[in-house]
């Protein structure tokens, strides 16, 4: 084999390209001929988390277009400094699930493993956005967390979050990936990324070597929430994914103003589809300090359901859950019936008729 390059040497392109990524919203906004006036709230939001967005996501927002819905996905907003009572810095109640550090253990059979605090995008609805990666972060050789995977045999799939695991060099995770293989009882690998997505350049031959490899079946849950995620040049790198042996799913959050209307939703899933992806979960909004205008509320997002399982057929139909501390799984979201032909619950009529109803 080869003799591993240099530090610097040999710095794989995707890790060029998310140190190129853009990290000023004035910018952001130049870039796609928006005027770059802003109020000082949205600035306050920037510095609270910062701005981070990739070239090849910038590339398909439209230019122009203040209400682009993978714009408003990443960019800073004022109202994002509003407190909102029963939105919180810890809405699903991730530090009291703590195995150990940066192992969550919530669920019977699965842990949650915090791998790294660093992402390719900072999506503006985030529920970690002020977890304290720094404080309960897994230790570097990941020690505690696969002694306590090691010692928990009804454990069958460890689940590698973040932050996003993908942001860690190939070095450092397919060695944590060997670790894992040798767990006699665990199953299955479960990598929760939104990478093949924002920053396809990731899905390159590093990534490949490792993952789609080794005992455990792998499974990649991705995050999109509008269609137009899943263009090129994303549906080559899940493509590329694909043909790894890699299960593709794709676990979406209902976000107003992005993707909480019925065409979008079902175009969200059949886009997926083609590019080899099954829908996983469409999440209620986790109640994070700091989202409240993306929240849909239960009865629209029940409504905006039971269309899409009129629409589509069921294989193509996500899970509508929210998550709830301290529940022993995502709980589902109990389903309206669906609605009678020629209504229209989703839009104006359907508000009159639930405001009434
Ligand atoms: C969401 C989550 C899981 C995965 O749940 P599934 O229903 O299996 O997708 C596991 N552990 C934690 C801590 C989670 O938050
Ligand atoms: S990629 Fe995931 S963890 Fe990172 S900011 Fe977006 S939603 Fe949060």
């Amino acid at each position: 084999m080869i003799p591993r390059p240099g530090p610097s040497a040999q710095t794989p392109k995707w890790q060029r390209a998310l140190a190129r990524a853009i990290t000023d919203p004035l910018e952001l906004l130049r870039r796609l001929d928006l005027e770059p006036d802003r109020e000082p709230e949205a600035l306050q939001a920037h510095h609270g988390f910062r701005t981070l967005v990739p070239e090849s996501y910038l590339a398909r927002i439209r230019r122009g277009d203040p209400r682009d819905p993978l714009l408003l996905q990443v960019l800073p907003q004022g109202a994002e400094v509003n407190e909102r009572p029963g939105f919180l810095a810890d809405p699903v109640g991730d530090r009291s699930a703590l195995a150990t550090l940066g192992l969550l253990h919530k669920y019977p059979g699965r842990v949650l493993l915090v791998t790294t605090g660093a992402c390719a995008i900072h999506c503006r609805y985030c529920f970690r956005r002020e977890f304290p990666y720094g404080e309960l972060q897994a230790s570097r050789d990941w020690g505690d967390a696969l002694d306590y995977i090691r010692a928990n045999t009804g454990i069958t799939e460890v689940i590698l979050s973040g932050g996003d695991p993908l942001a860690l060099p190939d070095r450092r995770l397919s060695e944590l990936v060997r670790r894992l293989d040798a767990v006699a009882h665990l199953r299955r690998l479960r990598i929760h990324t939104r990478l093949p997505v924002v920053l396809p350049e990731r899905v390159d031959a590093g990534l490949l070597s490792w993952l789609g490899t080794g005992r455990l079946a792998h499974v990649v849950v991705l995050h999109a929430n509008h269609p137009r995620e899943f263009e090129a040049p994303a549906a080559a790198a899940l493509a590329r994914l694909r043909s790894a042996g890699v299960t593709l799913l794709n676990q979406a959050v209902l976000l107003a103003g992005i993707n909480d209307d019925p065409d979008t939703l079902c175009e969200l899933q059949q886009a997926g589809f083609a590019a080899g992806v099954l829908p996983y979960y469409l999440h209620l909004l986790d109640r994070a300090r700091g989202v409240g205008h993306f929240d849909v509320d239960e009865r629209r997002a029940q409504a905006l359901h039971a269309m899409l399982r009129e629409r589509l057929p069921g294989y193509l139909v996500p899970r509508l859950v929210r998550e709830i501390a301290g529940a022993p799984s995502k709980v589902p979201v109990p389903g309206d019936p669906a609605p009678r032909a020629g209504s229209d619950p989703v839009g104006d009529g359907g508000a009159r008729m639930f405001s009434i109803g």
